[in-house]
């Protein structure tokens, strides 16, 4: 869940965020024109779940079985304090063959009981560099325990808050020492900088995908469906899908689709599956371990 994405804070990044705003055919067009440029031959569509809650462990089987059956391969990211509470559920995952990404140690994300709402109780922009690098180890340790086998990708909780190039950097740079292969924790504004899948930081980079009709925001399910002060409706989910199949058409769009979801946000939500059955229908589904492989030839 990605809930608060801080505004430009380059120059460069500024004048593309502008840019997408007055006209999303603009960062489309950029969007394939880079992918074409880096050896996209064809689109690809990978789908990842970020569990920052106990609430999702209970629907994520059933949200997990009814995404296979369409034949797509989601992608997991829980942190490591919550993935040890909840091993058996997500053990079952991972013997189904499902990829799972360090998302750091400690829970960031509450349910506020009065409300309902999901709120953040941790983000890697508060936090010293030594604390980031703590929690990062300690996410690492328990999947790479977890796994039997090094964690290839890595997302930050709250990634949107933990956007600068500097902190990307800083990022890239220990998950390296690591043995991380990539990050998928950047803003659709990326993939109009340097394509759908770049290295710029040190590792392979993995931007989410935004909207089809305003490109800068991330399609996921906590705008959609749970942001307190949504503009979203009911219905507007699946109506972005059909949009971007229509980007699909008019620039035959070659590169990566990354989009992702909170289970407990929508395992009752049709116009989720539906949406992810039609963008299924127009693009190859990988996993998220397989699209940095794409361009690592
Ligand atoms: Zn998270």
């Amino acid at each position: 869940m990605n809930r608060y994405v801080r505004a430009a804070l380059s120059p460069t990044k500024s004048l593309f965020e502008t840019a997408s705003i007055l006209s999303p055919n603009f960062f489309w067009n950029r969007v394939n024109r880079l992918a074409r440029s880096q050896g996209f031959d064809r689109l690809y569509f990978c789908l990842s779940f970020d569990c920052d809650t106990e609430k999702d462990a209970d629907v994520v089987e059933s949200v997990d079985s009814k995404l296979r059956e369409m034949g797509l391969l989601p992608s997991y990211a829980v942190p490591a304090e919550l993935l040890k509470q909840q091993v058996s559920t997500y053990s079952k995952l991972r013997d189904k063959g499902a990829v799972f990404l360090n998302h750091g140690y400690q829970i960031h994300t509450v349910i506020n009981e009065q409300t309902g709402h999901y709120e953040s109780c941790l983000s890697y922009d508060a936090l010293t560099k030594k604390e980031v690098e703590e929690d990062v180890f300690q996410g690492h340790l328990i999947l790479k325990d977890f796994l039997g086998e090094t964690p290839k990708g890595f997302r930050s909780p709250h990634f949107g808050t933990f956007q600068r190039a500097s902190e990307l950097r800083f990022l890239h740079s220990y998950l390296k020492t690591l043995g991380y292969e990539y990050s998928s924790s950047t803003a659709p504004v990326y993939s109009s900088l340097y394509g759908p899948v770049f290295r710029k930081f040190g590792l392979w980079e993995v931007p989410v995908t935004g909207t089809a009709s305003r490109p800068r925001e991330i399609y996921d399910s906590w705008s959609f469906f749970c942001a307190p002060s949504r503009r979203w409706k009911d219905g507007d989910y699946y109506k972005e899908a059909e949009r971007l199949v229509s980007v699909i058409k008019k620039y035959q769009l070659v590169g990566l689709l990354n989009c992702y979801a909170d289970p407990s946000q929508v395992w009752n939500r049709a116009e989720f599956f539906d949406a992810m059955a039609l963008l299924s229908k127009h693009a190859e589904s990988i996993n998220l371990d397989q699209s940095f492989s794409l361009l690592d030839r």
